[in-house]
């Protein structure tokens, strides 16, 4: 690991042993050896003057909190006053926001440092980062392979050490998945938690904002920035009062019920030795753990596929080649320049949701897909809460398989869309879920474990992962 935790740099700087400036150069250092990765889209070229305001601030003796002049990363579909924001696609390749997104507003008012935007899957569409419009960020434990999406240039960037923690966005897995592929630590908060103005919408009802970091302790202090009501979201809930770092909770006398449907056939061998592994240290340190079968799970996949699609269709009918992004130059006539600026700028996959969206919302399919979907997503829901009536946390792995290689999913959209079996349920839901690393496998390469938890439970969760987290001795 390169950089030392949250708080002991928050201590360095308190301490007179580091700057804002001093962390800053370090970070911009490191951004420069490692862009053969193409974990980045965007620097940002005010990140130095930032931190010396950060500098100036601090020995004025003004109180900004733990993470003032720590540097950081934001996926690059949350919007920055004007630092271009693409959501690697070539429709807003030229798109200079207007306004900060609430949790980079939350962030610079607390005095962390945006150096840069990480490169993603365009518009979140996406498991490995392949379909990102701005080239394919690679995996910093192995060149060939994928690390993971949609946010992983934000999680690459965290192994890389481009920043201490990193900002992303998950709206089927696309925080958990890319932790789990490069063993970082990813954590999706429960639904409405964290604000989502200010970010480029996906699934409005799946989408949730969260850090990606090398501890759960530093995701935690992340949370503790980002997270409560917000007016200009009226999803966003209370976050907790206290600190979402206090972690109270403790392992001992937990139940935690193991997912039978996510340890059966199709687990990598590796992966499942980790996580059993990971299950027997939970047991040792005295939480109860069991076998629970949630037979609802098998449809979560498919319920995720119809009703993704169809919120993406009607978020992204915005871009149209006249408010603002790509406009194409060939338009003769107002039609030819939706259908122009929109055939040009989006790529294939940006294009298979919207196709598939606007069909299963279409009259005469709609009861069908779209109705039928919510149907079984209810299911699904009242089987989570049958679930935690029995347990604690539900446990898992984060995927099936560790990190795939570049180009080996990407023919056939249905084997990519396998990546986030056991991820997208946790967003149906709406419960909290994090992958942590718990081992890797024979190559070399990260295992990620997930553990759920009910609604709002995020400081308990954050808790038990922080113990598992201390005992499991993961080596970046
Ligand atoms: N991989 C999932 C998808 O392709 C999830 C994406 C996400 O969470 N943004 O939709």
């Amino acid at each position: 690991m390169i950089w030392k935790s949250i708080n002991q740099l928050a201590d360095d700087i308190k301490t007179g042993k580091t700057t804002a400036v001093e962390l800053t150069k370090q970070a911009l250092q490191l951004i420069e050896d490692n862009s053969e990765y193409n974990a980045l889209i965007t620097i940002n070229p005010k990140a130095l003057e930032v931190a010396e305001e950060i500098d100036r601030k601090l020995n004025d003796g003004e109180q900004l909190g733990v993470l003032a002049g720590i540097p950081y990363i934001a996926k690059d579909n949350f919007l920055t006053r004007g630092l271009r924001t693409t959501a690697a696609s070539n429709i807003l390749d030229n798109f200079i926001p207007p306004n900060d997104a609430v949790a980079i507003q939350k962030l610079n008012k607390a005095g962390a440092i945006l150096v840069a935007k990480s490169n993603l899957d365009s518009f979140a569409h996406g498991s490995s980062t392949e379909n990102s419009d701005m080239g394919p960020t690679l995996n910093p434990h192995d060149k060939l392979r994928v690390p993971g999406g949609s946010s992983g240039g934000s999680a690459a960037a965290v192994v890389l050490g481009l920043a201490p923690f990193a900002l992303g966005t998950d709206t089927g897995g696309s925080i958990r998945l890319p932790a789990s592929f490069t063993g970082s630590v990813g954590y999706k908060p429960t639904y409405g938690l964290v604000s989502r103005f200010g970010v480029v919408a996906m699934a409005s009802s799946t989408d949730v904002i969260g850090p990606i970091a090398n501890s759960v302790e530093d995701v935690a202090l992340v949370l503790d920035v980002i997270s409560g009501r917000d007016p200009l979201d009226s999803t966003t809930i209370e976050r907790d009062e206290m600190h979402y770092s206090d972690f109270t909770a403790e392992l001992k006398g937990k139940k935690i019920g193991v997912i039978s449907e996510y340890m059966g056939d199709g687990l990598e061998d590796d992966v499942r030795a980790s996580v059993e592994s990971a299950l027997n240290i939970a047991k040792e340190t005295g939480a109860t753990v069991s076998e629970v079968s949630m037979p609802q799970l098998q449809s979560a996949l498919a319920v995720y596929y119809i009703v993704m699609p169809a919120e993406v269709s009607s978020n992204l009918s915005r871009y149209d080649g006249i408010r603002y992004g790509h406009s194409s130059e060939a338009a003769q006539k107002i039609d030819e320049v939706y259908e122009l600026s929109r055939t040009e700028g989006f790529n294939d996959e940006v294009k298979r949701r919207i196709m598939v969206g606007t069909y299963v919302l279409s009259s005469g399919y709609y009861d069908a897909f779209y109705k039928k979907a919510q149907q079984v997503r209810t299911l699904l829901i009242k089987e989570f809460t049958k679930a935690f009536e029995s347990f604690d946390y539900l446990i898992g792995p984060t995927s099936p398989t560790t990190a795939f290689k570049l180009g080996e999913n990407t023919d056939d959209p249905l084997k990519m869309y396998l990546a986030d079996i056991m991820t997208v349920s946790a967003n149906l839901v709406g419960v909290p879920a994090i992958s942590i690393p718990c081992g890797k496998d024979g190559k070399g390469l990260p295992i990620g474990l997930q553990i759920m938890a009910p609604q709002r439970h995020d400081r308990d969760l954050l808790s038990v992962a922080n113990v598992l987290e201390q005992k499991l001795e993961y080596n970046s």
